[in-house]
């Protein structure tokens, strides 16, 4: 049985970007919060931390939750790109 990274297989989607953030971050917690684990959960690393603020690079998001779920403060919320954007899966 071939076996694929997680980096290869996201490699394998395709994304329709959508102009507007669809992660919606009330930074207010954000420099408290010692080990930011959106930083580290994310698949994508659509987070990182820079100059003591969280940047969020939405483009490559897969819509998985992880980040809303693993945020102690509960200040992520996730929305929807319009439909027909955002990721599409190549296996559904
Ligand atoms: S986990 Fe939540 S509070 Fe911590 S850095 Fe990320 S968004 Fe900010
Ligand atoms: S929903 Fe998943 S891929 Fe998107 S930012 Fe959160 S953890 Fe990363």
């Amino acid at each position: 049985m071939i076996t694929m990274s997680i980096d290869e297989k996201l490699s394998l989607n395709t994304y329709k970007v959508y102009k507007e953030n669809h992660i919606i971050v009330n930074k207010d917690k954000c420099i408290a919060c010692i080990e930011k684990p959106c930083i580290y959960c994310c698949p994508t690393n659509t987070y990182s931390w820079e100059n003591d603020d969280l940047i969020i690079s939405f483009e490559g998001c897969v819509e998985c939750g992880t980040c809303e779920i693993v945020c102690p403060y509960k200040k992520i919320r996730l929305t929807y790109p319009p439909l027909g954007h955002g990721i599409i899966y190549r296996y559904g």
